[in-house]
């Protein structure tokens, strides 16, 4: 038998909920550790990055990666990854688009650190100190990676093959996402594995949605309201992301009586959720009995924060680019 293709599963900045998504493969979790060699996973078993740069240029058949590059670690790991993969899946939402931690790009870098280092209720730090690159302790230097000033979708970073939304991803499309590679069956290169359909498209509430929605505002939200649990989210006048996102989610929060709130990303010929959004809400509005604009768009409370929850950072209010790696890749 052949040697089994070797599989990297590495972390950037993420809250580990992706990897949980993959354990939830449960007993399918069994058959692809016997189908591959699992070389990296932070998150469940004590690999270091060490073993990781002594493969060579695409040793490793597939690399999943979740979580967002805000600082120089996660940036030379991403780097060290491209180098040492094949293929290179964003796995995730914060991955795939910046994810909710991108919102922290609406604030400058100085601010983020006085907030947390400095203003915080319960922080005590009476010296007023912040974390630095380099700390001279008891005559050693203490190293800690660099805090960049923007939050990075990994495409902006490094060159992504195909990309798995969700937050976190379902488990069924990472199964057949690592199936397709195993089977080289994969579509185009820069494909999303996952339906090319809005959510609307398959939710279990679309027959309520009147075929011509009107909203005659205030738009609410669903904290608001006690929500009929049949009826479409957009017709009952609270904010629904369904029409702007891309399908695969299992539609798991409307069967929670949850409106989408868009962690799938952009439906395809998109690149902007948040405008498209917009633009398809002005024109539900009834012109006459919807109030003026403005006390409309007020009504949503905070339009930035909630129209580009997952995707500000590959929005267009916010795409930026790094131009190179911080360090060089061995
Ligand atoms: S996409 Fe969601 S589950 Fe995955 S790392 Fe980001 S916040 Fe966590
Ligand atoms: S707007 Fe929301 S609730 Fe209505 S059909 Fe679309 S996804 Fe379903």
């Amino acid at each position: 038998m052949g040697e089994k293709p070797k599989v990297a599963i590495c972390w950037l900045g993420a809250c580990g909920g992706c990897d949980e998504a993959i354990v939830d493969l449960n007993e399918g979790l069994l058959d692809v550790a016997e189908a591959v060699s699992i070389e990296l996973w932070p998150v469940a078993m004590d690999f270091k990055y060490d073993h990781l740069a002594a493969f060579g240029k695409d040793d490793i058949a597939v690399g999943l990666v979740s979580g967002h590059v805000r600082n120089s670690e996660h940036e030379e790991v991403a780097h060290l990854l491209r180098d040492r993969c094949r293929i290179v899946i964003a796995l995730g939402t914060c991955a795939c688009f910046g994810g909710t931690p991108g919102l922290a790009n609406l604030f400058p870098r100085e601010e983020i650190l006085d907030a947390v280092y400095l203003k915080s209720p319960g922080v005590v730090n009476p010296d007023g100190r912040i974390p630095q690159v380099e700390t001279l302790w008891e005559g050693e230097i203490l190293h800690l990676p660099a805090f960049f000033d923007h939050v990075y979708a990994l495409n902006q970073v490094v060159d992504v093959d195909f990309y798995i939304p969700g937050c976190p991803p379902p488990s069924e499309l990472i199964r057949n996402g690592v199936r397709a590679v195993l089977t080289d069956d994969l579509p185009p290169k820069g494909s999303t594995l996952a339906p090319r359909k809005a959510l609307c498209e398959t939710c279990p509430r679309n027959k309520t949605k009147p075929m011509r929605l009107e909203i005659h505002g205030p738009i609410r939200r669903i904290h608001e309201v006690e929500a009929d649990p049949e009826i479409c989210f957009l017709a009952e006048g609270i904010l629904c992301m369904g029409p702007a996102t891309r399908t695969g989610c299992g539609e798991t929060c409307i069967r929670t009586n949850t409106p989408c709130r868009g962690c799938f990303g952009p439906v395809p010929g998109v690149a902007d959720p948040g405008s498209r959004f917009i633009s398809s809400l002005a024109a539900l509005l009834k012109v006459g009995t919807a109030g003026d604009p403005d006390t409309v768009m007020a009504s949503i409370g905070d339009p930035v924060g909630y129209l580009y929850r997952f995707t500000h950072p590959i929005s267009t209010l916010g795409v930026r680019r790094l131009s190179k790696p911080t360090k060089e890749i061995p």
